[in-house]
């Protein structure tokens, strides 16, 4: 480097602040990111709430809810997923720029973490299920967009019960099971079956749903995926296809007309997201999953979740990092990511 650079990047650069730089776009941001006296809030102080967003005890006046759904008596195997919200508000320095839509989320949308849906029994799982319908549905007439956080997948039925109540929403699904599975121990409530129920319950359109992931040995259990039209598409058919391509098939089949997005974090390989209650070896990797996350880019998204975390099965918080992570991408799509 010759003398006259340096002394460029000196007089340039010696005295500016961290905030300060020549793009608007990053200019923009960076007041979006700062307080009102110009500082950020410390990442690891004050109580935890879901990717740093402000408390709030009312929904009204929010375009986006943050809720926490921590109930887990859908599981077959391993319980734990009621942890998962607490986990994943634990988890900091997510955002709150994001870097491929280039904006901040909470400065483009009200949004707040609202707490957790409010149970009436620790042990009833249909009166669970009950519980979540009647609170979504109360987002829903309020005309709040909800974004979630499990809790096992057998709260995805009641969400979406609510959400696609007036007319069946398209999915996008990234799971390692297909989660339409018939009754099972005399109940056709838990979490290998919700979107079954969903479909025959005229809220959930097959023909605009894909399932993305899926691999593991349950495939008895999954006929109606394939008899209601639900384009399936297991691991070794992403290998086949590669990422851009499912990423097209998905746009394909989702369509304009609104989605919801659901994450259950088995679809990751357990390398990257151990804290589940039924791992499955061979699996997407995180940088895939965010990938393909980014690409739905433009669709319009009526809510999305992330589930199955139970942080309890892996020391590292790994799963509860990722999981955060997918959390701020499903923000960024709502707010962000929307055509218009
Ligand atoms: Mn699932
Ligand atoms: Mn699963």
């Amino acid at each position: 480097m010759d003398s006259k650079k340096l002394e460029r990047l000196r007089a340039r650069y010696a005295d500016r602040g961290a905030f300060d730089g020549d793009d608007p776009v990053l200019l923009r941001a960076a007041r979006d990111v700062q307080t009102g006296d110009g500082r950020r809030t410390l990442p690891y102080s004050g109580v935890p709430t879901f990717l740093g967003l402000p408390h709030a005890p009312s929904v009204d006046g929010l375009d986006i809810a943050v809720v926490g759904v921590p109930m887990d008596l859908g599981v077959s195997n391993r319980a734990g997923a009621r942890f998962g919200p607490r986990a994943v508000r634990t988890i900091e320095r997510i955002g709150p720029y994001h870097p491929t839509f280039r904006g901040v989320p909470k400065g483009r949308a009200r949004a707040a973490d609202v707490g957790d849906v409010p149970f009436h029994s620790r042990y009833d799982l249909a009166h669970c299920l009950r519980d979540i319908e009647e609170y979504y549905a109360g987002l829903r007439a309020r005309g709040v967009r909800p974004l979630s956080v499990g809790g096992d997948h057998s709260i995805t039925y009641p969400i979406l019960k609510a959400l696609g109540k007036d007319a069946p929403l398209g999915l996008v699904h990234i799971d390692a099971h297909c989660d339409t599975m018939g009754s099972y121990d005399d109940t056709k409530f838990h979490h290998g079956g919700p979107f079954r129920l969903a479909v025959l319950d005229g809220v959930l359109d097959p023909d605009r749903t894909i399932q993305i992931g899926i691999r593991g040995a349950a495939n008895m259990f999954w006929e109606f995926s394939h008899a209601s039209g639900m384009t399936v598409i297991y691991m070794e058919d992403f290998m086949r296809m590669g990422l851009d391509a499912v990423i097209a098939k998905a746009r394909e089949v989702v369509g304009d007309e609104p989605i919801y997005v659901s994450v259950d974090v088995d679809g990751f390989d357990p390398v990257f997201a151990p804290g589940t209650g039924t791992p499955e070896a061979g699996g997407l990797s995180s940088r895939e999953g965010l990938a393909l996350l980014r690409g739905l880019q433009g669709l319009q998204i009526a809510g999305a979740d992330v589930v199955e975390v139970a942080p309890q099965y892996d020391p590292t918080t790994n799963t509860s990092q990722l999981a955060a992570q997918i959390l701020f991408e499903e923000f960024a799509l709502m707010t962000l990511g929307e055509a218009g």
